[in-house]
């Protein structure tokens, strides 16, 4: 077997797999290391609900035969009340998904190693020239890329990234038929991403219902654990135990029946990016992370964040001289802020501050988002700051004054 490549990957996530996808197109010897055997992949991989957008669609030319359901709309809902926005979206069928990437990427000559666990770096004078796996197995390469997601055992290790644990975000997740979709004072959630704000149901984050087709649809939700939910959370529940309340609680959900083995959980940091490479190395996707702090929206900020790093690979390896250097990979971060998460600083702010309010004002925010133009809505999603206080009233003075001591105050002291 070949140990020595262009670019070694660990992680045949959508960040890995499509980072393998553009470095094969443009002819580099890759190969991506997958701790999962192939003959089950993906497994305990298989976490996402997998919603997406056109815009991920058309720019990674994904196939209609890994989506599940095509949706016309995002519904946004508090206990009381609810937002409807028309916006075309795709639940994909995550398994196929990825499958698909690992296909395509070794249609133009990428080469997967499954059942490969990578566990270190291989260093030489300090650098990494290498990974090893499966105890004592080792490749090397010109390049390497940690795209494991939260596991990141080559950036840990590496000092690049530091995912703390106040910040990990937990999701989980089934697929049910049974599901009351067009339910009397409810929003009709045929074609529909449905995302809830409700501390009820899942304090300090947020729960789901996407809809795949007839009565049958993707249920979960996820928070961080910090003290945004431990504030509101309820003694001794588990977040299995949350699902569970929802399922008894909702009348939607009265008859809902889960698929079986239609099961996926996972996690994810949300906080600011740090360092994001090193001599010869980078680290991409949830490794980073990359997920949009928000909403969750990880696939494409992933795959994204692959590309820049396939691009950046390609200008050191392509000309031959240019060194895989830390300077010289520093473009990667650049890119990175530029092209995959330009506001990703107000995103985070905007997140706690959307997950200190609490469940009535989620109500009147639906009411809100109702009387806004779509031009200031995308705006206040992009993190512009006046856009976002044209959703302010007086009366959220002391949540601002709160806001405020937590996360701003401590920034501006340093
Ligand atoms: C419950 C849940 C719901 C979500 N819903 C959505 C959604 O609707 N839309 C959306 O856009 N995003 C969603 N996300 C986020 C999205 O799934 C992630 O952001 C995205 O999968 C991260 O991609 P990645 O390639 O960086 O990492 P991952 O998807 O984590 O992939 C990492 C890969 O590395 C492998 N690996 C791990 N450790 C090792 C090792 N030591 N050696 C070798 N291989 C290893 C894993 O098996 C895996 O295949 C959701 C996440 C969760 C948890």
């Amino acid at each position: 077997m070949n140990d020595r490549y262009d670019v070694v990957i660990a992680g045949a996530g959508p960040a890995g797999g499509q980072c393998a996808r553009d470095l094969a197109a443009r002819g580099y010897d890759v190969v991506v290391l997958e701790t999962e055997p192939e003959d089950e992949f993906p497994r305990a991989s298989n976490k996402s609900t997998a919603g997406t957008f056109p815009s991920m669609m058309a720019s990674y030319n994904v196939p209609d035969d890994v989506v599940m359901q095509y949706t016309d709309s995002v519904v946004l809902e508090s206990p009381t009340n609810y937002y409807v926005r028309d916006q075309p979206g795709a639940v994909l069928d995550f398994a196929a998904f990825k499958r698909f990437l690992v296909e395509d990427s070794r249609e133009n000559g990428a080469e997967y190693r499954f059942g490969a666990r990578v566990t270190e770096p291989i260093m030489e004078g300090g650098e990494i020239v290498g990974v090893r796996y499966n105890g004592d197995e080792e490749v090397y390469g010109e390049i390497v890329v940690d795209a494991t997601g939260p596991a990141a055992p080559l950036a840990k290790k590496l000092g690049v990234v530091d995912l703390e644990r106040e910040n990990h975000a937990i999701g989980i997740e089934y697929e049910f038929e049974g599901i009351e979709v067009d339910r009397p004072g409810y929003a009709d959630l045929h074609d529909a991403m449905m995302l809830r704000l409700d501390h009820e149901l899942a304090p300090g984050g947020y729960s789901w219902i996407f809809h795949t087709g007839e009565d049958t649809a993707k249920v979960g939700l996820c928070y961080i654990q910090n003290d945004y939910h431990s504030t509101r959370s309820k003694s001794s529940y588990t977040i299995d135990d949350y699902l569970e309340h929802w399922l008894e609680t909702d009348p939607r959900l009265a008859d809902a029946e889960r698929l079986e083995g239609k099961q996926h959980r996972g996690s994810a940091h949300i906080q600011m990016p740090g360092q994001m490479h090193t001599d010869r190395f980078m680290a991409i996707g949830d490794t980073v992370p990359s997920v949009d702090p928000l909403w969750g929206e990880g696939i494409h900020k992933c795959m994204d964040s692959g590309r820049v790093a396939a691009a950046t690979a390609d200008r050191c390896l392509k000309h031959g001289g240019v060194e895989p250097t830390a300077e010289n990979l520093e473009v990667y971060e650049t890119l990175w802020h530029r092209d995959v998460a330009p506001n990703v600083r107000n995103r985070q702010l905007m997140t706690k501050l959307l997950y200190l309010a609490d469940n009535e004002r989620y109500d009147r925010l639906m009411a809100d988002l109702d009387r806004l133009d779509d031009d200031t809505l995308s705006k206040a999603n992009d993190g512009d700051w006046l856009s976002i206080a044209r959703l302010l009233h007086l009366e959220d003075a002391p949540l601002l004054a709160e806001f405020a001591k937590r996360e701003l105050v401590p920034t501006l002291s340093l």
